[in-house]
């Protein structure tokens, strides 16, 4: 298949990378970080997430963040709910668009939210129709799709299942994770190809994880069959909580330059977002996992 003129990174650094850091990052400072992105190229952000302040103090400001953003036309952010509260609590800040994400393992959803896979994932298809009938758009996505680190590999009857329940709920994007790390390259010629057969026209978007080490490999066995679409953070900022000091999520410089190399645009500028990881990573007095931050 050849390869497309253009792909979407969609920066989840301020969701997925944030919440791993036990230090507070100022509202302010978020804030700023996440209009740098804007103005660097990013088109979709997930900003931040609706969780109880208790369970991740970190996302304790999401109101004051969505609050806080100039977000100019053909930008779209979006927040992660992880309960009907969260879907209210995001529509009230003015957000059209939230994430609801469930797990395809059980273990790892009862570790998760203390619910059996049948009962989390009834929950979210609910949150998903209630987010649907109050007017927001939403992405559903699939935790742990290409593996668990309890179960080892999930069943792609349960992968197929979810997508197909989630489209018949409404969903306007389908995302599969690699939660864990522990996609490999041959994962990909075989599961976001049976999926992209059942989304037709509605976007298709992997979240990868560089946890050992394979993210950008994964990413071009991905771009051979058709995935467009990829979550990437800032500077490869985040981690994995069932694998200690683990690397987070593909960084979005590595990633769009790795693009760039191939003549495929992304709309990026990598000095910007280069900026933003430096910036953070002398705050949190720490070295991100991504590689090209550090050498422009
Ligand atoms: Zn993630």
């Amino acid at each position: 298949m050849p390869y497309p003129e253009s792909v979407t990174l969609i920066e989840v650094g301020p969701r997925d990378g944030f919440q791993f850091e036990k230090q507070n990052i100022p509202t302010s400072m978020k804030i700023d970080i996440i209009n740098r992105l804007i103005r660097a190229g990013l088109t979709q952000i997930q900003v931040t997430s609706f969780v109880h302040p208790d369970r991740v103090p970190q996302m304790a400001d999401a109101e004051l963040i969505i609050a806080g953003l100039d977000v100019p036309s053909g930008v779209s952010i979006d927040a992660l709910v992880l309960n009907m509260k969260g879907v209210e609590r995001a529509c009230k800040t003015g957000l059209k668009r939230v994430e609801v994400s469930l797990s395809a393992s059980d273990t790892h959803s009862r570790k998760n939210t203390g619910m059996t896979f049948d009962d989390a994932f009834a929950h979210g298809v609910e949150m998903i129709a209630h987010a649907k009938k109050i007017g927001l758009a939403v992405r559903a996505g699939v935790q742990c799709a290409f593996g668990c680190a309890y179960e080892g590999k999930v069943g792609m009857d349960r992968v197929r299942r979810m997508v197909e329940t989630y489209l018949t709920a409404g969903a306007d994007e389908i995302s599969l994770a690699d939660t864990t790390g522990m996609a490999v390259p041959m994962d990909m010629q075989r599961i976001p190809p049976q999926v992209l057969s059942i989304t037709g026209k509605t976007p298709f978007t992997l979240h990868l994880h560089n946890t050992r080490g394979l993210g950008l490999v994964n990413t071009m066995a991905a771009l051979d069959t058709g995935v467009s679409r990829f979550d990437t953070a800032m500077g490869g900022m985040g981690g994995c909580p069932f694998v200690p000091n683990a690397a987070g999520n593909i960084s979005t410089e590595d990633t769009a330059y790795l693009m760039q190399t191939m003549g495929i645009q992304t709309g990026i500028n990598i000095n910007a977002v280069a900026g933003c990881s430096r910036m953070l990573e002398s705050f949190l007095g720490k070295h991100f996992d991504g590689k090209l931050h550090r050498l422009i």
